[in-house]
């Protein structure tokens, strides 16, 4: 059985998203039904509604910061019931018997159900919807808990934007002693910086935007360095113990490499539908750097982000948009004019 909901689509990877009827499942017995209240807009859901990553298949329903109040659950549910504020992020299920899975590493896990466009194991043949919509059916292993003392809307994108700078810089031990730096002041970006600065490294934001330099330093940089200033960039030469990168488009990493110190790691988070272009080896080799990768973050290690989000009131920087307004949207995230997330009132759509 299932209810027909209200969504928004993109039917192909050059028509812009519009309204669109999709089904959702009746909740199983260990299923938590939410009505969503608030969904953030990542790069990922324009990267995808436009087709420019491998895969995908319309019509995609993007959407995978997701906040919502608890309208049913099964009856196995233990953690949640109807009324509760509830939350989910990029994952939906995973095998749950391979290493990864059993470490709370989801996100590693070759059978991981993305919260959209991944095959959908309940209704098949079809893929998974996400966000843009007014309800969603997810297993109760994969729905988090929002802290009660931070706003729904902007604790939205920490489910994405959140969790895929907090994993890593916790990863590389960004901390006390260390300097970090974040690249590229976008809804990822701004997090890292918050991030940074929380777990007390001395933190190090590279924009492209000068405009964005007072705003950096508002979010806990310590220094803001604008990347294509060579002279800047100059003044930090072997100086990193870690850089995040976050730059949703391809460019040129050996300037970031050179400002590692010997066994520094600058680590991609962006994912560009064009390869950078290939980093030059001898700084690799010399310095024994890594150019490393991370994807999200597992249901504990999320977990963990929001309750230490909770207890420090961290939150995102959003603009609340209507969801009528999300092709606009798009176009202002690729011209970096958003300050620093998007976040969707679900209510504005019937
Ligand atoms: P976003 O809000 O659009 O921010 C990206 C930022 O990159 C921009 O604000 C801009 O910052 C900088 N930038 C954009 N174009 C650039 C260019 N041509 N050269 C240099 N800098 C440029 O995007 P987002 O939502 O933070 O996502 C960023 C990327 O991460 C996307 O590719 C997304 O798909 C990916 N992502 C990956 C994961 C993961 O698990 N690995 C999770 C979520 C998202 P400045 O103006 O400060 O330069
Ligand atoms: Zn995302
Ligand atoms: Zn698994």
């Amino acid at each position: 059985m299932s209810a027909k909901t209200a969504a928004f689509a993109a039917q192909s990877a050059t028509s812009p998203l519009a309204a669109m009827s999709i089904d959702r499942r009746d909740p199983g017995p260990r299923d938590v039904q939410m009505e969503i209240l608030f969904c953030g807009v990542c790069h990922s859901d324009l990267h995808t509604a436009r087709g420019e990553w491998p895969g995908i298949v319309f019509p995609v329903v993007p959407g995978h910061e997701i906040v919502g109040r608890v309208t049913a659950v099964g009856k196995e549910v233990k953690g949640f019931k109807a009324g509760d504020l509830a939350a989910v992020g990029c994952l939906v299920d995973s095998c749950r018997g391979c290493a990864s899975c059993k470490e709370g590493l989801e996100q590693f896990c070759d059978g991981m159900v993305m919260t959209y466009n991944s095959p959908d194991k309940h209704m098949p043949g079809k893929m998974t919807y996400g966000g843009y919509s007014k309800s969603i059916v997810v297993d109760e292993r994969f729905v988090l808990r929002v802290p009660k003392n931070l706003d729904p809307a902007a604790a939205a994108p920490l489910l994405c934007a959140g969790i895929t700078t907090y994993s890593p810089l916790r990863h590389w031990g960004a901390g006390r002693g260390k300097k970090v730096g974040i690249v590229g002041l976008g809804g990822l970006g701004h997090m890292g910086v918050k991030f940074a600065h929380a777990f007390g490294a001395h933190t190090v934001l590279f924009t492209t935007s000068a405009s964005k330099i007072e705003d950096g330093k508002r979010l806990g940089a310590d220094e803001v360095v604008i990347s294509k200033d060579d002279a800047q960039m100059g003044k930090h030469i072997q100086s990193f113990d870690f850089i995040l990168n976050t730059v949703a488009a391809s460019h040129n990493l050996d300037a970031f490499t050179n400002l590692l110190k010997r066994d520094g790691t600058l680590c991609l988070v962006g994912a560009p539908s064009t390869p950078h272009p290939s980093p030059n080896v001898f700084p690799l080799i010399f310095k024994r750097r890594a150019i490393a990768g991370s994807l999200i973050g597992g249901l504990p290690e999320t977990q963990e982000m929001l309750d230490f989000c909770g207890k420090h009131s961290i939150v995102c920087d959003i603009e609340k948009i209507a969801m009528a307004d999300i092709n606009t949207a798009y176009e202002r995230m690729l011209r970096s004019d958003v300050k620093y997330r998007f976040v969707i009132d679900m209510a504005t759509l019937r």
